[in-house]
């Protein structure tokens, strides 16, 4: 009977590269975006894979840190483009777009001009995320 291969750096590094890897190609499927960021996410661990593949062992963690690094960063930049565009029809605000029904932030609110004016012009049975927005908790975050 052998026993259990002492642990190494090089385990430790392989891990913690497979648990990047793991969180690069795992996203909620609800966001915004998911495919495209899937995709992004994917390539970013490719890039490692074809990296580790082949480079020494000893960069391995070296490209585990990478892959981190590229992760938040994409992670903020998502969050960023969440807040400057609309929370209903998705599109960027246009702050030269100041038509009451253009594509500019309303006053302080996640939505656009053309969102909100759609919403106030609607029928009795309009309803959406701006006049109801409990009924849509839980989809756009
Ligand atoms: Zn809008
Ligand atoms: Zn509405």
């Amino acid at each position: 009977m052998t026993g259990k291969p002492a642990p190494s750096a090089e385990a430790r590094d392989l891990r913690a590269l497979l648990e990047a890897v793991r969180d690069a190609v795992t996203l909620d499927y609800g966001i915004p975006d998911y495919e495209r960021r899937l995709v992004a996410r994917t390539r970013l661990a490719r890039t490692v894979l074809d990296a580790v593949a082949k480079e020494p062992a000893d960069e391995i963690g070296w490209n585990a840190d990478w892959l981190r690094g590229k992760l938040a960063a994409e992670q903020a930049d998502a969050e960023k483009r969440e807040k400057n565009r609309c929370g209903r029809c998705r599109r960027p605000f246009d702050p030269t777009d100041t038509r009451f029904d253009g594509h500019d932030r309303y006053g302080d609110t996640p939505w656009c001009r053309s969102c909100v004016d759609t919403c106030h012009e609607g029928s009795a049975e309009h309803i959406c995320v701006i006049c109801d927005p409990t009924r849509y908790s839980g989809g756009a975050r």
